[in-house]
């Protein structure tokens, strides 16, 4: 649906996809679409998502840079850049004050500026961004930062702020964080910066987290740290998690489910058990192959995904994996798009090797 065309007909919509959503589901998104109108043309970065994330429950997207999955994670709180634009879908969002779950609203019927969507910005749904640097002030101190988001978002008074900001920096491993509160970004490495930004998207206690490649500046042991900490949070506060990577290590560790993107598209999706054991998208094995195993041998050299990603301008005829697939067959996959479609009991993949083409 076109965005500027919301009226009657969304709140219809509404209903019906509340009534779709399953009691635990705390964010679902249809047919997601946002593209970028650049003087070269336009660069579908999201084309047709689809995905469905339930409390308590992490969902990984993987694929390469450039597939989509951070234009994704932006699209659900409308923080996309100019000249990027959601130009149509729905995204279904479960919130906290929700009482008979029927209750659902679609983020992107509130404007991306309204104090609906910035009450839940922050509050209910945090982000963890891939680039710590952009996401605080030079100007201010860290502590008038991380405070400044509790009191948009909680009740607490002055004290207990800070109170709450200094435990935070403590429990991502920021030592002396009295002391901390009082300096600028500047005085922080980058893996403190990431820690940092780590404690102020959880501060709030957020009922969605989403967290853009949140572990990636950090080294092994903090990291490990932190998704053990990421996954204290979600058995004590029920918390749901979309996890952004390209890491398949850490998504074996901390998701449920996981959706593989390429070229803006899901192109695979089902439980994390079913896409370690059986990856059915020839993207999807060509992902794992490339990555070592415990019976790699030392020194061995890696497969690699064949070819690059080709540019989104210049987008391949038929399926857009192709020109890279090991699988590829003439006349069929360089002429039709597959679309995603149920490959076994619990998977989703498009392919034409699951269908008649
Ligand atoms: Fe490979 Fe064809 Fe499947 Fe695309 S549709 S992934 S080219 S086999």
């Amino acid at each position: 649906m076109e965005i500027d065309a919301m009226t009657t007909e969304t709140v219809t919509q509404e209903t019906t996809m509340s009534q779709e959503m399953g009691t635990d589901t705390v964010l679902s998104v249809r047919d997601l679409q946002t593209h970028f109108f650049t003087d070269e043309g336009v660069v579908k970065a999201v084309d047709g998502v689809d995905f469905d994330l339930n409390s308590g429950k992490t969902l990984g997207i993987v694929g390469e840079s450039g597939c989509g999955k951070s234009i994704t994670a932006k699209s659900i709180l409308q923080i996309v850049e100019r000249p990027g634009r959601i130009i149509g879908g729905e995204i279904h969002y479960r919130p906290r004050s929700s009482r008979n779950g029927d209750d659902a609203i679609d983020l992107l019927n509130l404007g991306e500026n309204s104090s609906e969507l910035r009450s839940i910005r922050g509050g209910e749904i945090s982000m963890i961004f891939q680039e710590p640097m952009t996401s605080f002030s030079s100007l201010h101190t860290f502590g008038n930062q991380i405070t400044e988001s509790l009191r948009l978002h909680t009740d607490l008074d002055k004290k207990e702020r800070f109170d709450v900001a200094t435990d935070w920096l403590d429990r991502v491993g920021i030592p002396n964080p009295t002391q901390r509160m009082s300096e600028y970004p500047y005085r922080f490495s980058g893996g403190q910066l990431q820690r940092a930004m780590i404690a102020m998207a959880l501060c709030t206690n957020p009922k969605l987290l989403i967290a853009d490649e949140p572990t990636t500046a950090l080294d092994v042991t903090t990291q490990a740290q932190i998704l053990d900490l990421l996954q204290q949070l979600q058995e004590d506060n029920d918390m749901a998690i979309l996890f952004i990577t390209h890491d398949l290590g850490v998504i074996a560790e901390i998701a449920d489910d996981v959706t593989v993107m390429y070229l803006g598209k899901v192109v695979e999706s089902g439980p994390v058990m079913s896409f370690f054991d059986q990856p059915r998208h020839p993207y999807s094995r060509a992902l794992q192959t490339s990555i070592p195993s415990m019976y790699t041998a030392s020194r061995a050299r890696l497969p690699s995904i064949t070819g690059s990603i080709p540019h989104p301008q210049n987008r391949p005829s038929g399926c857009g994996f192709h020109p890279r697939c090991d699988s590829f067959m003439e006349g069929v996959c360089d002429v039709n798009e597959p679309i995603l479609q149920k490959v076994s009991n619990d998977q989703d993949a498009s392919c034409f090797l699951y269908s008649e083409n």
